[in-house]
């Protein structure tokens, strides 16, 4: 990896709220905030005109804007190809939109701090190779070199362990910390576990749960309106967008006033007439007791793939905004039979151990120049920092009983410590056998079609009248910088072909005209 000219950035590109930080000169993670002041932006784009938007909008930017020129929770769409959003004859992709996003992070950040030019960003952990790449790709067209892409609830344990003061520290004990992240936002949901001594950081498991957050709580309760408001009148406001906008915000409103106090209303207006609804804590906990289990469920099973007791964890680290509903808190205290730790600032922790993760990376490619103090440098240099990959790897197999039926072989499983390499042998399938196609799948399902693939190659002019089941070895590398090496050889002849996948590639053409785009013809504010 390398670093251009400028500063050097940690930041969490949220569903519903970004954040940008950077380490200050005694290495404590500082949040850079926005031009108004805000140490959090809303990740909404409101477009005023062609080429004319506002990141983040407050209510009265909003005010008689229609629906229709707002994008929220693009994180959703991210690397999805078919996603666009279209305004004034423009067909904008989901990482442009982001582009857009991490443009405004970049620009109010830079007031404070002069040009940045370097940035770690973070994703949630069920990002797969393609929204991995859009996300480093919207960095890219911002004109930002992106020099890691890290999991968000690896940042956030990170960041802590940074501010412990125990990371880096060569005279400590090494002594193990466990450490469970939940983090709950507004549109994702992860949870990792992470063990750590001064020296080493180690992510032991980690998962998720793909489209769950807040937004689905603050959902159940606008149901629940609207179903009550049927009940009054033979109207529904979910049948108007403006209605129903409306009820969703008086919904999350309520939703945060009821984590500070036991009873909330929410005043439906639509049709004409108006109908209020009491919520209460415990009417939240029924509506969304489902919600809440699935986030234990998966809990429980990344405690079950670590072998690690609940009993056996230090620390709970509770990030995203969604974790200061008290049934979160209560929840996982009956888990692990002890109170989650409330150090942690839950909107701002991931952003800081970006930043973190980003000053490490850095020290290691400074000298004395750095404006950093000495002793902080010592210790950034000296953390040691092992993840694992979120999703399975695995290479596309003929089945040999049905050469109709082909499969994923997982070669790397998911949860595997980094860097690691990987050799199996394989067989040819049909006699005489000419050429061999190698095609490398990620995710954990047995079916192809339910896999991303990754990329492909083909071992061409294998020697004539090759036998059925002429050995074929296949070997996967993947390292910590996002490096994936995979190379297969048909051991007879001992002709092979490889290919080498590295996340955050350099920016290919179609990202470097986006970048010009992005830059003469948008202003944002
Ligand atoms: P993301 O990382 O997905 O952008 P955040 O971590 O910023 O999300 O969390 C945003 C979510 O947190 C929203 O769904 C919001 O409703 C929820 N949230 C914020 N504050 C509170 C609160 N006080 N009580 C309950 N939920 C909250
Ligand atoms: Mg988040």
């Amino acid at each position: 990896m390398q670093f251009v000219s400028g500063e050097t950035v940690g930041i969490d590109l949220g569903t519903t709220f970004s954040v940008i930080a950077r380490l200050d000169a005694m290495g404590t993670p500082r949040t850079l905030p926005n031009r108004r002041g805000e140490p959090t932006t809303a990740s909404v784009v409101l477009f005023k005109g062609p080429g004319e938007a506002i990141v983040g909008p407050t209510a009265e930017d909003r005010a008689g804007i229609p629906a229709d020129n707002v994008v929220t929770a693009v994180k959703r769409h991210v690397g999805d190809p078919s996603y666009r959003f279209e305004f004034a004859g423009r067909r904008l992709t989901a990482e442009f939109i982001s582009a857009m996003i991490l443009r405004k992070l970049k620009q109010d950040a830079e007031r404070h701090i002069g040009p940045i030019g370097n940035a770690v960003i973070t994703v949630p952990y069920y990002f797969n190779d393609a929204s991995r790449r859009a996300t480093q790709r919207a960095g890219q067209i911002t004109g930002l070199n992106v020099i890691d892409i890290i999991n968000e609830p690896t940042a956030a344990t990170l960041g802590h362990a940074w501010q412990r003061g125990e990371l880096g520290r060569l005279d400590l004990p090494e002594d193990e910390r466990t450490v469970l992240v939940f983090d709950l936002g507004g549109g994702t949901f992860d949870v990792t576990l992470v063990r750590y001594t001064p020296r080493r950081f180690r992510v032991l498991a980690t998962d998720g749960d793909v489209l769950l957050g807040g937004l689905d709580w603050t959902q159940r309760m606008a149901e629940y309106c609207c179903d009550r408001f049927c009940e009054w009148f033979a109207a529904d406001p979910r049948e108007d967008p403006q209605s129903f906008s409306e009820v969703l915000r008086a919904c999350e409103a309520a939703k945060r006033a009821l984590s500070r106090r036991p009873r909330a209303i929410v005043s439906i207006h639509h049709d004409g007439r108006n109908v209020d609804v009491e919520f209460t804590d415990e009417l939240l906990q029924q509506l969304t007791a489902d919600l809440l289990q699935r986030t234990l469920d998966t809990t429980e099973r990344v405690l079950e793939t670590a072998d690690v007791r609940p009993a056996e964890v230090h620390e709970i680290l509770l990030v995203g905004g969604s974790t200061r509903m008290p049934m979160v808190r209560r929840k996982l205290q009956e888990l692990c039979g002890r109170p989650p730790a409330t150090t942690l600032d839950p909107d701002q922790a991931v952003a800081h151990g970006a930043a973190v993760h980003a000053a490490i990376l850095e020290a290691r490619t400074q000298g004395t120049e750095s404006r950093m103090g000495q002793a902080v440098l010592r210790r950034l240099r000296s953390v040691h920092v092992t993840d694992v990959n979120a999703h399975a790897l695995g290479v596309l197999v003929t089945d040999p009983q049905d050469l109709r039926r082909k499969f994923n072989h997982i070669m790397i499983p998911a949860n595997t410590p980094l860097p690691v390499s990987v050799r199996q042998r394989f067989v040819t399938t049909v006699p005489n056998q000419r050429r061999i196609d190698v095609h490398v799948l990620e995710g954990e399902a047995r079916d192809p079609g339910a896999c991303h693939h990754v990329t492909g190659f083909r071992i061409a002019g294998l020697p004539p009248g090759l036998p059925i089941g002429a050995p074929v070895e296949v070997e996967y590398r993947y390292d910590e910088n996002g490096r994936i090496d995979v190379r297969a050889r048909e051991l007879t002849s001992g002709r092979g072909a490889s290919v080498a996948v590295i996340r955050g590639a350099t920016a290919d053409a179609d990202v470097e005209e986006a970048f010009r785009r992005l830059a003469a013809e948008y202003t944002i504010e």
